[in-house]
């Protein structure tokens, strides 16, 4: 079974992501998260995604997609996976479409999380992040047990340096040019679903469920 998440930043892409790999037992492949691990361990894909990201401006494709086919093409994806945050452009959706039209396979499911502008903004602003298991909260919708603290593996959660006001509206107007039309790229090829990403968590789950099952 092969996902795409699709919907604005914050809308919760991350969140159902992690729900839908413990329970189908396949991976969530976030290339957010992978950049920033690479930033993290100061490779040079990580410096040279750095700059982007501190703007809110998408890493290139040419920088993205080798990073995201060595991914794909490791042994715990041979029974599929969950992209979130990727495809981000109609190119690196045409391209993903080729390479796996190559071994004559494609996306099962285009999900789109479904959240209104004027709620992205307080989910972003809320949102707290492990930066070492990679682990999601928000302050008031999904807080750690302790505060501050990661349920999962007791780091000290962080708020990422991108979710910052000023930053977030220019990842929204990117998010409106750039990925929006994706929408329209996987009704085309007839895999395009939508959930009401405003519900709570469990519930716009339960209606992920509905669809995959
Ligand atoms: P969010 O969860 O808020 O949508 P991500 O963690 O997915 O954010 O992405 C954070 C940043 O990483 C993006 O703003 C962008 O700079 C970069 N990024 C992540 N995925 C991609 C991608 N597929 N193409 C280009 N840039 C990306
Ligand atoms: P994305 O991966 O799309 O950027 P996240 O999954 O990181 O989004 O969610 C963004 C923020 O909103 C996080 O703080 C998360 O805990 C919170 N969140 C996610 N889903 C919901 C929901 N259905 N209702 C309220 N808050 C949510
Ligand atoms: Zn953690």
């Amino acid at each position: 079974m092969k996902i795409v998440m699709l919907g604005a930043p914050g809308a919760g892409k991350g969140t159902q992501a992690r729900m839908i790999s413990e329970k189908y037992g396949i991976p969530q492949i976030s290339t957010g998260d992978i950049f920033r691990a690479n930033i993290r361990n100061q490779t040079e894909l990580g410096q040279k995604a750095k700059s982007y990201m501190d703007q809110g401006l998408l890493v290139p494709d040419e920088l993205t997609l080798d990073l995201i086919m060595d991914r794909l093409s490791q042994d715990d994806c041979a029974k599929g996976y969950i992209l979130d945050g990727f495809p981000r452009t109609i190119p690196q959706a045409e391209a993903l479409t080729k390479a796996l039209e190559a071994h004559d396979t494609k996306i099962d499911y285009a999900i789109d999380v479904e959240v209104p502008d004027e709620n992205i903004v307080e989910r972003m602003s809320g949102r707290r992040s492990c930066p070492i298991c990679g682990a999601t909260y928000h302050i008031r919708y999904n807080a750690p047990v302790k505060e501050g603290i990661c349920d999962e593996c007791g780091a000290e959660l962080t708020q990422r340096e991108d979710d910052k006001a000023e930053t977030v509206q220019k990842r929204l107007s990117v998010y409106h040019a750039s990925t929006q039309p994706l929408i329209e790229y996987y009704r085309t090829q007839g895999c395009m679903y939508s959930v009401d990403g405003t519900k709570p968590m469990d519930d716009v789950f339960n209606d992920i469920c509905a669809i995959l099952n």
